[in-house]
């Protein structure tokens, strides 16, 4: 996620971080380089202005300070900053205590509306409610047949009327069929076009006045960059939204309209999409985001991730075993199956505050590797995975040739290991750490 913008800002902050005491001039240098970064990934010309503003205003006085690295605080104002641009805290979903509540899904075709209505839905089922979607984008014959599967793929039941065109009265029975199953919660697909059109926006605020919505979701495609806010902006004057999600994410998006859309149109961005998948859909946090970007790490959203891919009764099991009688390979195996659920090691490592780029094509992140290092540990006997200092010379050469690797991949392994266990060690019996997020400003 804007790989380009962090990668800009890491070194021009790495530049300044080298000079150790900064000058006014030096200073001033370095915000041009920022205010270029910035436009560059496409972010509105007057936020950028304004923004620059705050952060000369704020950094009035950082050459001088003295104890405390001026570039580092530097970073801390640019990261209080586009916190605020990014909308400042968390807005999660304002939905009303009498059900059923009701999520209106907007934006234009292809923006994916679909995709996030299903992942949408799948959250809010995960999280205890009783979720129906419904489908009201009857002019793309393809939109029911997608949301069905969809609401196959999650469990949650999808109403949709194929007999008529009118969206009003699918939407209206689509909330008769919730409230007599007692649903919690009805999300509203809606039909979007290419591009906005008056009959689109009349059609909407019909469906608007007719199902009166809890929220209003506009759906953008982040890689668009300003057009997004601009089509932010459409919606947002026809139809009062209120808040916006932003898809795909996962791509090389430039960053212009995740650090735009909250400036230009005070809508909170709510939750962005993050792959193709139905779990792909995080929680939007101003200053976890912000801290990614400057690579102070978002640790929070790490632990959020694995504790929803793990299996708790596992982890928990694992947990007390290894505080008991410390791990051996068997729970190693066990934690890196876990691990891989979490998906691919590269994302994961950019979570970690001052992991970049260059950090990460350095690290050997052959997906590959996993496998090896799960083929060495399944060609020992199980006493050996217990104790692991059994592995003498002759027992090293017979797991390589079992598994199919070179002894030095085993006795790197076992290696590793060890400092893991040493440092597990350390942490259990120090009672753990804080934990949360750490930007280190
Ligand atoms: P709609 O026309 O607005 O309903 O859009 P769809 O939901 O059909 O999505 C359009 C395309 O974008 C589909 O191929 C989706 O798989 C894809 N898509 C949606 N959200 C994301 C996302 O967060 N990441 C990625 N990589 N693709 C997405």
């Amino acid at each position: 996620m804007f790989d380009e913008l962090t990668e800009k800002l890491e070194s021009t902050f790495a530049r300044l971080r080298g000079k150790g005491t900064l000058t006014e001039a030096d200073i001033k240098e370095g915000l041009r380089e920022v205010r270029r970064v910035l436009l560059e990934a496409d972010v509105n010309f007057q936020l950028t202005r304004e923004f620059l503003e705050r952060v000369e205003g704020a950094a009035v006085g950082v050459a001088q300070l003295r104890g405390v690295n001026p570039a580092q605080q530097l970073v801390k104002i640019v990261y209080d900053e586009l916190t605020k641009m990014l909308g400042e805290r968390r807005e999660g979903l304002k939905l009303s205590t009498i059900p059923p509540s009701v999520v209106m899904m907007v934006g234009l075709q292809g923006s994916g509306k679909t995709t996030t209505a299903g992942k949408l839905a799948r959250k809010l089922k995960a999280e205890g409610r009783q979720v129906r979607l419904v489908a009201a984008d009857v002019y793309r014959p393809a939109a029911i047949d997608q949301l069905e599967t969809v609401g196959q793929q999650i469990g949650v039941p999808v109403y949709a009327n194929r007999t008529t065109n009118d969206v009003v009265r699918i939407a209206r029975e689509g909330i008769e069929e919730a409230k007599r199953g007692r649903d919690r919660l009805v999300i509203v697909d809606t039909a979007g076009r290419l591009q906005i059109d008056a009959d689109m926006m009349a059609e909407l605020k019909r469906l608007k006045e007719a199902v009166r919505p809890d929220e209003i979701l506009f759906v953008a495609d982040g890689m668009t960059g300003q057009e997004a806010v601009r089509i932010a902006q459409g919606f947002d004057e026809a139809l009062g939204v209120t808040g916006v999600v932003l898809t795909k994410m996962d791509g090389d998006a430039r960053g212009g309209a995740a650090l735009s859309i909250y400036g230009v149109t005070k809508k909170p961005i709510k939750f962005i999409g993050v792959g193709e998948k139905l779990d792909a859909l995080e929680d939007f946090h101003p200053d976890r985001m912000a801290g990614r970007i400057l690579q102070q790490g978002d640790v929070l959203t790490l632990v959020e991730k694995a504790q929803s891919a793990f299996d708790e009764e596992e982890a928990k099991r694992l947990e007390k075993k290894v505080r008991k009688d410390g791990m051996d390979l068997n729970d190693f195996l066990v934690a890196m199956k876990q691990m891989q659920k979490l998906g691919p090691m590269k994302d994961l490592l950019k979570l970690l505050p001052g992991v970049n780029a260059s950090m990460l094509k350095q690290a050997n992140l052959d997906p590959k590797r996993m496998k090896h290092v799960e083929a060495i540990v399944l060609s020992m006997t199980n006493a050996e995975r217990t104790r692991p200092e059994l592995m003498n010379g002759s027992r090293r050469l017979r797991v390589a040739k079992g598994s199919g690797r070179p002894v030095q991949e085993v006795n790197r392994l076992l290696e590793q290991f060890r400092e893991m266990q040493k440092m597990m060690k350390k942490m259990t019996q120090g009672g753990g750490g804080g934990g949360g997020r750490m930007p280190q400003l």
